[in-house]
């Protein structure tokens, strides 16, 4: 442990409060270090605070997941699931199910609430393990001491001192460095955002994007995604196919190659002051595409998804002399350390960690552990499953076939495939019966070792999960196709894989059941 210089505070009534640990951010690695840290008895100081967005959004203590990502997204994800059994219930027999439109205004108050009561639920929790919350902005003043301003509109600072400090800030969204785009909105707005969307441009082409753009398809709105380059990049390409595929099914535009090069109000001569749950006005964009040929088109709301980075200027890290990654990011080792002794970082704020909440809620809780528990147990970067709430949702775990392809030489590998057509479609008719598609990566030789995951379907991140265990096991082909499948289930289409791409044979759906 570090030793910290004493002070001598017997009559100062400024002096740093002191703590064992102290944690920047409340978000989902935050709160995971500091209540494993808690629970081996360290007195634990946590600091979170959000800055609003230009829009004037703001949320309470949890972070990223809890209020403006998996949490809020997988809910309107499932607001429009059950829009589409809705569709679907007449079929089956149901009476006066028929669908009158949607009330943007519900859904995001209902969104709203849960977000809330989940900073309640998080606050009592700290409260309940005996840890310190301050709703404040933290910067560094040393390398053991952190100044809080808290976010009332007191201001009030506290001084607060730990021999060990964890940066767990996160990321925000980007915004594009062009003209105009502050008339854009992020998903930091979006799961609140009081108007109804209207005519959107969901410019990006990744996780964010598409997921808010199969959101917005769904409810009816106008949507559009503006992909510039090709989409879901690092994921299985012939999955992608098939969610983009999906995609255009729930009525979403693809609008390819394009960059949007400015952003004007319609009719707007002045700037104006942001109001931006008050205006009404269009927005016109400029695109223009790598010929340099310029279209425009006009919108009521535009979404930039265009990656998070962070934001840590006001955090003086350099004060404590952290070192960061081009990207702005901090670098940390496998320890978590970073190159100042007693200063950890985790979560999205540390260079080249994923950008998902279940890694870093991991690696906070291995952390503690290790700071207060004797631990040496290191987070296990391997494996990790991942799922896109798009329409037809995709899930993964492991390498691609193209990712496979440069690892081991595509003459060393197997590929498994096939369509399904999953029981929930089998009877409202969709003419499309390959709407859902699985693959498996393993080695040609013998164990045949699984190398990747891929499945497109409903619930693709409740099958995927118990594949991940066994993935992480080291499975192999074998131990999949002798499992006795569950039936009926989408699930089973893993077990049931028998037609390989270099047999050539077609792997369009096969029968049912035998
Ligand atoms: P965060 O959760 O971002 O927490 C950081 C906290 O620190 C924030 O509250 C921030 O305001 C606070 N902070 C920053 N600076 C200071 C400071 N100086 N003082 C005090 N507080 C400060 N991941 C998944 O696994 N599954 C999903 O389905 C999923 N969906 C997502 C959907 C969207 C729209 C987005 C944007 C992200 C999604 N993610 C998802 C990613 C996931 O939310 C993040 O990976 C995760 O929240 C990262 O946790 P973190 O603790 O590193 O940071
Ligand atoms: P990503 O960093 O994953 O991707 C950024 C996307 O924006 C890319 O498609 C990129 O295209 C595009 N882009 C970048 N700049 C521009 C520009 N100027 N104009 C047009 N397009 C541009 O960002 P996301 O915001 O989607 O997600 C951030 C992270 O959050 C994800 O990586 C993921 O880890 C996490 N997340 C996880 C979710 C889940 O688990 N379900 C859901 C949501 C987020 P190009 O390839 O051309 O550069």
């Amino acid at each position: 442990m570090p030793a910290i210089p004493p002070k001598d505070t017997a009559n100062d009534s400024s002096a740093p409060i002191e703590y064992d640990l102290i944690v920047i951010g409340g978000g989902s690695g935050g709160l995971a270090t500091s209540k494993s840290a808690a629970s081996f008895g360290a007195k634990v100081a946590l600091v979170d605070c959000v800055e609003p967005t230009p829009h004037g959004t703001s949320w309470g203590i949890g972070g990223t997941c809890a209020n403006v990502g998996c949490i809020p997204k997988k809910l309107m994800h499932h607001a429009c699931v059950v829009g589409k059994e809705v569709d679907h219930a007449k079929t089956y027999g149901w009476k006066n199910v028929e669908k009158k439109g949607h009330d943007w205004a519900t859904l995001t108050q209902v969104v709203d609430d849960r977000i809330k009561s989940n900073n309640w639920i998080y606050r009592v929790q700290l409260n309940e393990k005996g840890i310190k919350y301050y709703k404040a902005w933290a910067s560094f003043v040393d390398k053991h001491t952190v100044k809080t301003v808290s976010a009332d509109k007191n201001k009030t600072e506290v001084l607060i001192r730990a021999p060990k400090i964890v940066v767990a800030t996160g990321l925000r969204p980007k915004y594009p460095d062009i003209p105009g785009a502050e008339h854009g909105i992020t998903s930091d707005d979006f799961f609140t955002w009081k108007n109804p969307p209207g005519k959107t441009l969901v410019a990006g082409a990744s996780y964010v994007a598409l997921e808010l753009a199969g959101v917005l398809g769904d409810l009816g709105f106008e949507t559009e995604v503006m992909i510039r380059s090709r989409p879901l990049k690092g994921f299985d390409n012939d999955c992608v196919e098939k969610v983009m595929e999906a995609l255009a099914k729930h009525s979403v535009k693809i609008r390819y190659g394009d960059e949007a090069k400015r952003v004007d109000l319609q009719g707007e001569k002045k700037k104006v002051k942001l109001n931006f749950e008050k205006r009404r006005k269009k927005i016109q964009v400029t695109f223009i595409n790598k010929s340099g040929d310029e279209t425009s088109d006009v919108y009521d709301t535009i979404i930039w998804a265009i990656g998070r980075e962070p934001k840590l200027e006001s955090v003086h890290l350099d004060k404590a002399g952290i070192k960061l990654a081009k990207s702005g990011k901090i670098i940390a080792d496998e320890s978590d350390r970073t190159n100042v002794d007693g200063i950890y970082a985790l979560g999205d704020i540390v260079e080249g960690r994923p950008e998902l909440t279940p890694p870093a809620i991991r690696a906070g809780q291995l952390l503690g552990a290790r700071l207060f528990g004797c631990s040496f147990q290191l987070m296990d970067y391997t494996g990790v499953a991942t799922t896109v709430f798009t329409p037809i949702e995709l899930s993964t775990v492991g390498l691609t076939e193209e990712q496979a392809n440069e690892e081991y030489g595509a003459d060393n590998l197997e590929i498994y495939h096939g369509y399904f057509t999953p029981f929930e479609f089998i009877i409202p008719q969709d003419n499309d019966k390959e709407q859902c598609y699985t693959k498996v990566i393993c080695k040609r030789n013998d164990p045949r070792t699984v190398l990747g995951i891929h499945f497109v379907g409903v619930n693709a991140a409740e099958v995927m999960q118990g594949f991940a265990v066994a993935f992480k096991k080291g499975i192999t082909m074998e131990d999949i196709q002798s499992t006795v499948a569950i039936h009926p289930c989408s699930a089973e289409e893993i077990c049931k894989l028998s037609i390989t791409k270099r047999s050539g044979n077609d792997p369009k759906v096969q029968g049912c059941c035998g």
